[in-house]
């Protein structure tokens, strides 16, 4: 008796211009195939024995057809008759479960080097975001402005112990604010004492989101030598929504900055909120400035503010955006952001197993210590773990273990969404401020992610995106594996 198969429900298809695009909704696998395959995924509409398609089918090549369909089997587009698909998933997080309050989860620290910043953004969130008590204590605390260079140290050890507990040989530590370069001289020391991580036996890599206003030379060398990227926050080169607290527009500053960043030779990348501050502005000079000053990536944000998406039609919001994708593309620029890993995951299988996250490393992965010690899940969220100081009792904490095990499903109402196994949803921190529950989505943004990935299926270089190309003609057969 031949086992049978099927097609899994979970099997997507986006119609693109040389075929058909074939994913899976939880495990992705993303693959461009042709007519005669489409058709195949018809026929195990009905549960099918491969030897009985094999038998039925006038291929010249059957042999080739059989080893398509080991391949879809492994990508889960064909299952088992009966099989529970979403089986894998239940399992890897139960496993994740167990070992949470050992901190395998954690990969990420955010260092929230200062609560000071000299900026003062029409949109920043720090302004309007936050709600829980412990949050708002951490905001007004005179004693939670700067972190301290031996507290620092402290902090980084706990976490590097336990990465190492957890088998972990990589850590990556992001500079934060307010504006971390107000507190050079505490960057400085963690870049000096921790290095790349030998002492430590890890590899420890940096980053830093900064304003862009007041590197120095001293700093680029820094940043250079130690590996940091730098990701200057810059919405578009006529934009005045980034203003210093003194009043002036900072694009001037920023140029400086950049300029003494590619002296040094520094990977930099922008980071642009589109929202409805920037909506206007938000082009494609963005593009242009970027070139300019050697920067070939721009992570874009969308806005963390709900009202942008009543505000604007989705297709408006994705026309924008994919207007200045373009055009980066064309000059060699790449946009990146939450939206564009959600297509990058479904292009590859099971990233998050990798790497321990879908697209927000808050769930679990990361742990955004305040100069005080107190440890919330990002600098975008009041979501309170505890002390970095006792982290046995914040890993242990309710929290914690709430945000930790959204990692993998963001909502009840995700079940059958096209994007469920990539999309991590809307950001944290609005979702606490708008209903008080990270177990929502706001549906509006959704549209915008759909939409988006639905664009980058359509138009994703099978070249660029290494996909498997598949065509048959009748039964005979002609697989590229790249
Ligand atoms: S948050 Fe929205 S877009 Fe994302 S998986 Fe859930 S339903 Fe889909
Ligand atoms: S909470 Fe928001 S800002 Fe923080 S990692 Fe998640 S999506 Fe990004």
């Amino acid at each position: 008796m031949h086992r049978k198969l099927q097609a899994s429900k979970y099997l997507r298809m986006v119609p693109r211009h040389d075929g058909y695009a074939l994913y899976h909704s939880l495990y992705g696998g993303l693959c461009v195939v042709d007519e005669n395959i489409l058709h195949l995924f018809d026929v195990f509409r009905t549960p099918q024995s491969v030897h009985d398609v094999l038998d039925t089918n006038n291929a010249h090549d059957k042999e080739r057809l059989a080893s398509f369909m080991e391949v879809f089997e492994e990508k889960g587009f064909l299952v088992e008759q009966g099989f529970r698909e979403s089986s894998r998933l239940e399992h890897h997080l139960e496993k994740v479960g167990k070992d949470l309050h050992r901190g395998a989860q954690v990969g990420v620290v955010q260092l929230v080097l200062t609560n000071l910043c000299n900026f003062r953004c029409e949109y920043c969130f720090v302004e309007n975001i936050y709600v829980s008590d412990e949050r708002i204590e951490a905001q007004a605390s005179e004693s939670n402005r700067i972190m301290r260079a031996e507290d620092a140290r402290v902090y980084l050890e706990k976490v590097i112990d336990l990465a190492k507990k957890n088998g972990r040989t990589a850590l990556s530590v992001q500079f934060f604010g307010g504006e971390p370069l107000i507190n050079w001289e505490v960057m400085k020391f963690v870049l000096e004492y921790f290095g790349s991580g030998e002492r430590q036996g890890l590899d420890i890599s940096y980053s830093i989101v900064t304003n862009g206003s007041l590197i120095t030379e001293e700093i680029a060398e820094y940043c250079k030598k130690y590996k940091v990227s730098v990701i200057v926050s810059f919405d578009a080169p006529s934009g005045k929504q980034r203003r210093c607290t003194n009043g002036k527009n900072s694009a001037e500053l920023v140029e400086r900055s950049l300029s003494l960043l590619n002296k040094h030779y520094n990977r930099v990348a922008f980071n642009a909120v589109l929202s409805s501050e920037t909506f206007e502005v938000f082009g494609v000079e963005l593009v242009d400035f970027a070139l300019r000053h050697y920067v070939f990536e721009i992570g874009v944000l969308l806005d963390l503010n709900p009202e942008f998406y009543e505000r604007y039609a989705a297709e408006d919001i994705v026309d924008k955006l994919w207007e200045v994708y373009l055009h980066g593309r064309q000059k060699g620029v790449q946009l990146t952001g939450y939206w564009h890993m959600i297509f990058q995951q479904l292009v590859h299988r099971d990233p998050y197993r990798v790497r321990g996250f879908k697209t927000c490393s808050a769930t679990g992965c990361q742990l955004s210590i305040e100069p005080s010690g107190e440890v919330f899940a990002c600098k975008g969220s009041s979501g309170h773990f505890g002390s970095i100081l006792h982290p046995d009792k914040l890993l242990s904490s309710r929290n914690y273990r709430k945000y930790a095990l959204r990692t993998f499903r963001n909502s009840p109402e995700c079940a059958g969404c096209e994007i469920e196994g990539f999309c991590s949803g809307f950001c944290l921190g609005p979702l606490e401020k708008k209903y008080g529950d990270i177990s929502v989505i706001e549906k509006n943004t959704c549209a915008v992610y759909r939409k988006l990935t639905r664009r980058l299926i359509e138009d994703a270089d099978t070249e660029e995106v290494a996909v498997f190309r598949m065509q048959v003609l009748e039964g005979v057969s002609n697989h590229v594996d790249e």
